[in-house]
């Protein structure tokens, strides 16, 4: 099903072909119709799905369609997002797909100087990209009016509320217009979120995209068991003597990611850290390194790692596990985005096999564990000695569980080149 069968109009298609897009995808062949309908949509659905087309290009359409004759161009739609990557990866968006529509966007977040977002704002936009604080700071210094918005996104509501912005979220609702079409995406659906979805959704029709449990089957997933003390190694070993080109790793704090750059670089690695310590400019440039392969290694923590979108990232490395299973499925999505080849590699020492547990609850699946690696975790292998050098595979049947670990699980060889 080509795009244009989706009613897209002429200036759109073009910019959708230009950047290489043939067929929607499924959460785009859903909601286009529905938005360009001008419904309601309460969408389920995770980065990588295609989400910020499935509504910048709908969205686009309409404020095009739409004669406007106020002489200053008015806010008509407000994109509301968590995180400053985010924003700007979906400012990046409406550039790309309205790049023949003449419409104007801009984007605003916390933690740089207002005054080029005030200048923006100030000479007219269609179209606001923001994220919580900044947006009701602004809106508070007289900056920005909603009276004129026709349509609203919220977007990655769960993530809005794990980060606290949920009374930001109720401000905004009391100062948008009562009249507009609402658009609400999230990748998961907890009761809370169903309820902030209800308090102004009106009648939305739902979409619900490989939800959050079933994204992770066209990623490859491998679990190493390895302690704490040699997880150093075990990266160091990994990049070695795997075909890894660039890798985004995960820690669970800003002061672990920084170690384990410095970890990387005293033993020859580029390496670079991206996590909410750093300002803005230190994470875009961190990015732009990354995505130009320049840097091999991103660390990063989740919050900061929400918005990264690296075309071909092949492998993701998650150094420590988080204890929020569904955090583990945001973390693993970074790779294998719109159909590509993806490999999630995780590190579990003998604190974190409950969180492993619970993973493997979330997605259904055992994770297929990795066996004979050079640095057997010791609780698991107790006769094991962590190696140096590349130990040969050794064979399964003297492996033994620990006793809190009862499953039965896939087992597979290290893969040594
Ligand atoms: P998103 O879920 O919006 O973060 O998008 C994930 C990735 O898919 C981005 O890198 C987009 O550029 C890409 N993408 C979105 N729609 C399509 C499409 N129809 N065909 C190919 N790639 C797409």
């Amino acid at each position: 099903m080509p795009f244009k069968s989706l009613k897209i109009i002429e200036p759109i298609l073009k910019a959708v072909s230009e950047e290489g897009y043939t067929i929607p995808t499924q959460i785009q062949k859903e909601a286009i119709p529905l938005i360009l309908k001008g419904q309601d949509v309460l969408g389920c659905a995770q980065t990588g799905t295609g989400k910020t087309a499935a509504f910048a290009i709908p969205i686009l359409q309409a404020l095009y369609e739409e004669t406007s004759n106020t002489p200053k161009r008015k806010i008509r739609s407000l994109i509301l997002t968590p995180t400053r990557e985010l924003a700007i990866q979906i400012a990046d968006s409406f550039a790309a797909y309205g790049r023949y529509c003449g419409l104007k966007h801009c984007v605003v977040f916390g933690g740089v100087n207002q005054n080029p977002q005030t200048a923006a704002l100030q000479a007219g936009v269609d179209i606001l990209i923001a994220t919580p604080g900044r947006l009701l700071d602004l809106i508070n210094q007289k900056f920005i009016q909603l009276a004129d918005v026709k349509i609203f996104v919220l977007d990655e509501a769960d993530r809005m509320l794990d980060m606290g912005f949920v009374n930001d979220i109720k401000k905004l609702l009391a100062i948008l217009p009562k009249k507009k079409q609402s658009l609400f995406f999230s990748a998961t659906m907890p009761p809370e979120i169903t309820k902030l979805a209800n308090s102004f959704l009106n009648n939305p029709s739902k979409v619900a995209v490989t939800p959050v449990s079933s994204t992770v089957d066209i990623i490859k997933q491998e679990l190493y068991f390895v302690d704490k003390i040699n997880k150093n190694s075990l990266l160091l070993d990994l990049l070695k003597n795997r075909d890894i080109k660039t890798c985004l790793v995960f820690t669970r704090t800003k002061h672990g990611a920084d170690k384990v750059v410095r970890m990387l670089r005293s033993n020859g690695i580029k390496a670079e850290a991206i996590h909410g310590n750093k300002t803005q400019k230190a994470r875009q440039q961190a990015l732009t390194n990354f995505k130009a392969q320049y840097t091999r290694v991103l660390v990063a923590t989740d919050i900061a790692a929400r918005g990264i979108d690296v075309d071909d990232l092949e492998f993701v490395i998650n150094y420590e596990i988080p204890n929020i299973s569904e955090t583990y499925v945001h973390r693993i999505g970074r790779t294998g985005r719109a159909g590509a080849k993806g490999t999630a590699i995780s590190f579990c020492d003998e604190h974190e096999i409950e969180f492993i547990m619970d993973i493997e609850k979330l997605i259904a699946k055992k994770i297929p564990v990795i066996e004979g690696h050079p640095f057997p975790l010791k609780a698991y292998y107790p006769n094991e000695k962590a190696a140096s050098t590349i130990a040969k595979p050794v064979a399964q049947g003297n492996r033994r569980p620990p006793n809190r670990w009862k499953h039965n699980r896939t087992k597979k060889q290290a893969v040594v080149s």
